[in-house]
C-alpha cells in the first residue's frame, strides 16, 4: 500500500482530479485520474469496468450525478492507503486521446481575435460581420484528426493563392500557425429535437482541455470564401490529455464581458459565465504570449444553446473548442498572424524571431485555473512539434 504524495503548490491537487486515458508497458490504455505527479488506474482502485475502457466516453455518459459520486471517491482514495497496482509516476505512463471524439465544432468567440483576424483578411470593410454579436460564429471541423498532445504535425500541402497572382499553385504552406483554444467535452449527450439550454450545461458538459486548431492561413484565406474554414484547419487539431472535470472548474467562473445588442432569450441563461482561465504559448521552450480565456465574448453555455438550438443533438464524446482566445495586448494573443500581423511584424522567438512556424518548431499551450480553497490547478498541456511536408507535389 501507498500514500500518494502531492507536492505543495502542485496544480494536480485534490481539488483537480483530472481523467485521461494512459497505458503502461504491460497494461492497455484505461482510464486514470491525475493526482500530483502520479496516475491512478481507476480500473485497479475503484473495480468497475468502465474505467478499463480506452476512452472516458462510457463513463461521461452515465451523467452529473455519477461524476459527483466517482469524484468524491476518488478524493477520498487519494487521501489514504491506496494499492501499489493502482499507482503509476507520471514518467512512467503514456498518454492516449481520452476521448473517442463524436463531432468536433469549432467557435470564433473572441471579440479582440475576430477583429484583428477580420483586419487582415478583409481589409477595408468593418472588421466584426453584422452577425457577430448575436450568435456564436462557428463551424463544424474534422473529428477524425483530432489528436492527443505530443503527436507530431506533417506540414499541409494545398493549394495557395499570393495576392500577385492570378491562379494558385500547389505546395506546402507557408503559412502555418497555431490557434490556442479552450475545448469542451459533452458527456451526457441531447435529444436530437430538443434544444439545450444554457442553464442546462451542467447536466451535459462534462470537462474541459486545451486545444491547438493548426491553421495554414494560405490555404485558409484562398479556400474559405464562401463556405468557411476547410482543408486549412481539418489536417489536425490537438488536445491535452487530461480533462479537467468542469465540477473543478466551479472557482474559476467569472462573468463574460457585457453582450451588447442583448441576444436573444435561447442564449440567455440566468446566470452568464465564462472562465477565469490564463493560458500560456510557448514557442520553442520561450512564452510568447499569455492569452486569458475569461476576456471571452461568447460563453460555453452559450455555444451549446446554440449547437442544438436547431434541434441538432449533441452526442457524448462531442468536442466543441472556444476559437482562439486572444486579449487587446499583443502578447495576449493566441494566433501568429495575430501577433505578427499578417506576417508583417516578426515575432521574437528567444534569439531568434519568426512569422510562421517553421519544420521542426515545437509549441506547448498550457492553461492554469483558480480552483477550490485558494489553490490553482493545471490542465496540462498540448504539444506538437512540425515536421516537413511529405504530399507528393501534382
Ligand atoms: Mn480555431
Amino acid at each position: 500500500m501507498t500514500v500518494i504524495d502531492i507536492p505543495a503548490g502542485s496544480l494536480f491537487g485534490v481539488g483537480n482530479l483530472p481523467y485521461g486515458v494512459f497505458s503502461t508497458a504491460d497494461a492497455s490504455p484505461r482510464v486514470g485520474v491525475r493526482v500530483g505527479d502520479s496516475v491512478v488506474d481507476l480500473s485497479v482502485a475503484l473495480g468497475d469496468p468502465v474505467f478499463a475502457l480506452p476512452i472516458l466516453n462510457s463513463f461521461m455518459a452515465q451523467g452529473r450525478a455519477r461524476w459527483i459520486e466517482v469524484r468524491q471517491q476518488v478524493a477520498d482514495l487519494v487521501t489514504r492507503d491506496i494499492a501499489d497496482a493502482a499507482v503509476h509516476p507520471i514518467d512512467a505512463v503514456t498518454m492516449h486521446l481520452p476521448v473517442g471524439v463524436a463531432d468536433y465544432v469549432d467557435f470564433y468567440a473572441s471579440e479582440h481575435h475576430a477583429t484583428n483576424l477580420g483586419r487582415l483578411f478583409r481589409p477595408g470593410t468593418p472588421p466584426l460581420m453584422p452577425n457577430w454579436k448575436h450568435l456564436p460564429v462557428g463551424y463544424h471541423g474534422r473529428s477524425s484528426t483530432v489528436v492527443v498532445s505530443g503527436t507530431d504535425i506533417v506540414r499541409p500541402c494545398g493549394q495557395r493563392k499570393s495576392p500577385e497572382r492570378d491562379a494558385p499553385d500547389f505546395g506546402p504552406t507557408r503559412r502555418l500557425d497555431i490557434e490556442a483554444e479552450m475545448g469542451f467535452i459533452v458527456g451526457v449527450p441531447s435529444t436530437m429535437g430538443e434544444s439545450v439550454s444554457p442553464d442546462q450545461f451542467a447536466e451535459h458538459v462534462f470537462g474541459a482541455v486545451v486545444v491547438n486548431d493548426w491553421s495554414a492561413r494560405d490555404i485558409q484565406s484562398w479556400e474559405y470564401v464562401p463556405l468557411g474554414p476547410f482543408l486549412g484547419k481539418s489536417f489536425a487539431t490537438s488536445i491535452s490529455p487530461w480533462v479537467v472535470p468542469m465540477l473543478a472548474l466551479e472557482a474559476a467562473r467569472v462573468d463574460t464581458p457585457v453582450q451588447d445588442p442583448k441576444p436573444l432569450p435561447y442564449l440567455r441563461g440566468e446566470q452568464r459565465w465564462g472562465l477565469d482561465i490564463d493560458m500560456a504559448v510557448e514557442w520553442n521552450g520561450h512564452v510568447v504570449s499569455r492569452p486569458p480565456y475569461a476576456q471571452m465574448y461568447w460563453s460555453p453555455a452559450q455555444m451549446l444553446a446554440h449547437i442544438t438550438i436547431n434541434g441538432a443533438a449533441a452526442s457524448t464524446g462531442d468536442l466543441f473548442a472556444s476559437g482562439t482566445v486572444s486579449g487587446p495586448a499583443v502578447d495576449q494573443r493566441g494566433a501568429f498572424i495575430e501577433m505578427s500581423w499578417g506576417g508583417a511584424e516578426p515575432i521574437a522567438v528567444g534569439d531568434e524571431s519568426r512569422t510562421f512556424l517553421e519544420d521542426g518548431d515545437e509549441i506547448l499551450i498550457s492553461a492554469t485555473a483558480p480552483g477550490a480553497d485558494g489553490a490553482r490547478i493545471g490542465f496540462g498541456e498540448v504539444r506538437g512539434r512540425i515536421l516537413p511536408a511529405t504530399q507528393a507535389l501534382r
